[in-house]
């Protein structure tokens, strides 16, 4: 009896719940008009001035000036004392990875010490964290050993159970024996992997197939794994996949309208990320120059997640310390001749990482001391993001038509682009998650 009758009020509470929530993404008539003082679209070349966004439901209906004349039932927002922006993307991400800190275990803690609940739990903090910083996007590129649970964070978002930016995921990535963690284990023990591993184009192209059917946006492969300086001097990275076992990849994701996304460090492995026909290149620490002009040819991506390589660099005269500095003198420079050479960029932090308490905006200084203008560095991050997202002119534009995501901060992000750590308002799909900076 008492069961039937709790049974009954949950079952109230879960339909009064789901009713709640669709009423209120519907709203598709109700106004919203938002003052901009100033506006950086996200596409333009420059700022604007005084600005009137007009959103209804979830999107925008057009940009207007300051003149313009705001229908009294209109919903105002004041951010005339603020810079207004697209929401920003984030497209370098593992909402289930929390830290690799070595105190705390490292990487392998988080598949050997963390239950999948856990997880869940860490992915959920994670996506609240993105969204309050103005990330109202990421393409999370992998879960680390935690199968297809971002495909259900994903849904929990989009169902409002959650709060937490579009997620566009990548599932469980792939990788060969010898190409993943965890590893170091005694030979005879069978130790899960953060990869899907395979080995010959047979395995490849099942592995792709099986996580586009479960829900992949994209593909992730990684194209090098361990990496070393060597008695040259030079950083050495190791091949994973052949070229022949990534064209298979490619040619599945394509064939399903998907990208893939290749992680790769330089040398044979960048070099044959790039013949497998990649669609982006994560990290991309040290570009040849005949590559750079073969990413320009072939209209390669390139998410050179350089903060990452800043941080927890290990004792400067041991070998991973010796790495860890080759790394960002590298990295640097082929950020640069990227930037020359008109490569696309594209935002990335590497947060999970890079521990979720840290601040994503972290990315955006590094960005602007190797070449991009502090307005190349926001379109990175923006429209560009945008693009290799195929989601041109609904994601990463303040523009009538697009998904109103926007963001303000209080200061001017082009004299100084730190100002995007501290952002102030958040608006994703025309609905405030957070105003600190009018009432
Ligand atoms: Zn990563």
């Amino acid at each position: 009896m008492h069961k039937i009758v709790l049974f009954v009020s949950l079952l109230v509470l879960t339909c009064s719940r789901v009713f709640a929530q669709t009423a209120s993404a519907n709203h598709a008539s109700a106004l919203t008009v938002i003052k901009a003082g100033t506006l950086i679209d996200g596409v333009g070349e420059t700022q604007r001035h005084n600005q009137l966004i007009f959103v209804r439901g979830e999107r925008i209906e057009k940009v207007v000036a300051a003149s313009t004349a705001i229908p009294a039932d209109a919903k105002v927002i004041d951010l005339s004392g603020a810079t207004v922006l697209p929401g920003l993307i984030d497209a370098h991400t593992h909402i289930f990875l929390w830290g690799e800190d070595p105190a705390k275990g490292g990487y392998d803690a988080n598949i050997l010490r963390a239950g999948i609940a856990l997880r869940a739990a860490r992915a959920t903090f994670a996506c609240r964290r993105a969204l309050e910083q103005g990330f109202t996007t990421l393409r999370d590129v992998e879960t680390e050993g935690a199968g297809y649970g971002d495909v259900g964070i994903k849904q929990a978002i989009e169902e409002g159970t959650i709060p937490g930016p579009r997620l566009f995921v990548a599932t469980r990535a792939i990788s060969t024996t010898g190409g993943y963690n965890l590893e170091g284990y005694a030979p005879e023990l069978r130790v899960p992997k953060g990869a899907q591993i395979v080995d010959g184009p047979v395995e490849a192209r099942k592995a792709a197939r099986e996580q586009l059917d479960r829900g992949a946006d994209w593909i992730k492969v990684y194209m090098t794994h361990r990496s070393w300086v060597n008695k040259q001097g030079n950083l050495l990275s190791q091949p994973t996949l052949t070229v022949e076992e990534l064209k298979v990849i490619v040619d599945e994701a394509h064939g399903w309208g998907k990208k893939v996304a290749c992680h790769a460090y330089n040398g044979i492995g960048l070099q044959r990320a790039l013949d497998g026909g990649c669609d982006s290149i994560e990290h991309g620490l040290e570009i040849s120059d005949p590559q750079i002009a073969q990413m320009a040819k072939q209209g390669t991506w390139y998410c050179p997640t350089l903060a990452a390589y800043y941080h927890d660099w290990e004792p400067e005269n041991t070998p991973a310390g010796k790495r860890d500095r080759k790394r960002a003198e590298v990295h640097g420079e082929s950020v640069q001749k990227a930037v020359k050479a008109g490569i696309k960029i594209v935002y990335g932090t590497d947060m999970g990482g890079i521990e979720w308490s840290q601040p994503m905006a972290q990315e955006f200084p590094y960005l602007v001391q190797f070449g991009l203008t502090p307005m190349q560095a926001i379109r990175a991050a923006t429209s560009s993001a945008a693009e290799l997202l195929d989601e041109k002119g609904e994601l990463g534009v303040v523009a009538a038509g697009a998904l109103a995501d926007l963001i303000g901060v209080k200061g001017d992000p082009l004299k100084d682009v730190k100002e995007l750590g501290s952002v102030g308002f958040v608006m994703k799909g025309g609905s405030v998650f957070k105003n600190q900076l009018s009432n």
